[in-house]
């Protein structure tokens, strides 16, 4: 069986991940799987490094071609953050609540032409040899007055599709994943899943 390890520990991630890549027919795993691998710091300046440095230093660990994601929200009038530190932007004790209300506390008075965001999504293929592909997914939206709706995860009760005049977590996963960053990523990632596996089966 064709084996994907995605360098994740985010449940709700992986599992977005699986749902979006079911049509390629993969066994996909995780590091919950590999609980040995060592822990990787997201010490890049960018998504794309954050990726990269996850899926390279995975696939060199576990000698699978492994997908590294790493992907968050970026508001325009707090100057792209929280960006890279979306998933720690209430600090030390983090939740996805507390970092919600600290948005919306940053936000506050601000009205809806102030809270344009985008979700960003950074996705890396590596395997044993380094890294085989880099590829990024955006999608744009608004910035709620209040949380709404409970499918997803993280901003997602907060993160409005204005096409839609629902949050992300209004519109559920079907609509979510049809439209999404990490969709547009991983649609963008999908030919070099292919190719890798038809290229391992002809050398074998
Ligand atoms: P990472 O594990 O460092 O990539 O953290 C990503 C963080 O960005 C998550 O913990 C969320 O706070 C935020 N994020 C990324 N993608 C999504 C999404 O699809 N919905 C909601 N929040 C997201």
């Amino acid at each position: 069986m064709k084996e994907l390890v995605v360098a994740t520990k985010n449940k709700k991630k992986l599992k977005e991940i699986k749902e979006i890549l079911k049509g390629l027919n993969l066994k996909i795993s995780s590091l919950a799987d590999y609980p040995s691998v060592p822990r990787i710091l997201e010490t890049g300046e960018t998504f794309k490094e954050n990726a990269v440095k996850k899926a390279v230093k995975i696939a060199s660990f576990t000698g699978k071609l492994t997908l590294g994601e790493d992907s968050g929200l970026c508001v325009s009038a707090l100057g792209g953050e929280p960006g890279i530190h979306s998933s720690r932007f209430s600090g030390k004790n983090k939740s996805d609540r507390k970092n919600n209300l600290k948005l919306l506390k940053l936000l506050a008075g601000l009205s809806v032409s102030k809270r344009k965001a985008h979700y960003v999504c950074a996705v890396a293929l590596a395997d044993k040899d380094g890294l085989i592909k880099v590829v990024e997914g955006t999608c744009k939206g608004l910035i709620a007055f209040e949380q709404r709706g409970k499918s997803g995860f993280g901003y997602d009760p907060l993160f409005i599709v204005p096409e839609h005049k629902k949050t992300f977590a209004q519109l559920g996963e079907r609509v979510k994943h049809k439209i999404s960053h990490r969709f547009r990523a991983l649609s963008l990632a999908q030919k070099a899943i292919v190719d890798y596996f038809k290229r391992c089966y002809t050398q074998n």
